[in-house]
């Protein structure tokens, strides 16, 4: 395994033996989101990858000075456990690994100025550390994927209450979905959408976000760098 942001990791934390593998991320996965957005509500999930450089176990955000409205968006994250391509969605879940917590971090800024240039938003979304992911807990202790709360508070305030049952398309339909197009591996990242509460990081902001009140944290810390 290559070194990545400061780390020779091995594996996912809490999925012993599975290396992290492509990052997909779903867009406006949250109606609230969506409008927040002023954004439609899309009929098909929205898709985007962000690159393996992306991936943040340190728990450090380091973000670059130039970008000028750096967000969070606290996302419940699906780790594939099972390799698969034209998954049904009937036996999707059977593919997971693991559940835990990210922050699909956004240069809103510059994910504007690329839709109005009708641009893919990779450059803001998929810079380096700008995926921060929790430890993971087994597929198996989740009854059900879709009915899981989470909270994102920075500095101690709460910024953030995600419902997993208020998802506009669930996990086993993501994963059916997106195995038409490509063939999903073991350490495959599903970023699965932010609910509303988006809103600006600062330089020194502490990032706490729970699942289940605290079967996984995610803990970290925002750098503005040159
Ligand atoms: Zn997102």
């Amino acid at each position: 395994m290559r070194e990545i942001n400061n780390m020779s990791h091995t594996n996912l934390p809490g999925l012993p033996g599975l290396q992290p593998g492509t990052i997909y991320c779903i867009g406006k996965n949250y109606a609230a989101h969506a409008r927040e957005m002023n954004s439609t509500i899309p009929d098909q999930p929205v898709v985007f990858i962000k690159p393996l450089t992306s991936l943040t176990l340190d728990g450090i955000i380091r973000i670059p000075a130039f970008v000028a409205e750096p967000h969070y968006e606290a996302e419940l994250v699906v780790a594939i456990g099972k390799k698969g391509k034209n998954i049904a969605r009937e036996s999707a879940l059977d593919h997971v690994a693991g559940y835990g917590l990210g922050i699909d971090v956004t240069a809103r800024d510059i994910q504007h100025k690329l839709i109005k240039a009708a641009h893919p938003w990779f450059l803001a979304k998929g810079m380096d550390t700008f995926a921060p992911v929790s430890p993971f807990i087994s597929a198996d202790s989740v009854d059900d994927p879709q009915q899981l709360t989470f909270t994102l508070t920075i500095n101690g305030e709460k910024r953030q209450t995600g419902d997993t049952s208020l998802m506009l398309f669930p996990v086993s339909e993501l994963i059916a979905t997106l195995s038409r197009y490509v063939t999903l591996f073991p350490g495959d990242l599903i970023f699965t959408g932010t609910p509303e509460g988006v809103g600006l990081l600062q330089n020194g902001d502490k990032l706490q976000a729970d699942l289940q009140s605290g079967r996984t944290v995610l803990k970290a810390r925002v750098e503005i760098t040159n």
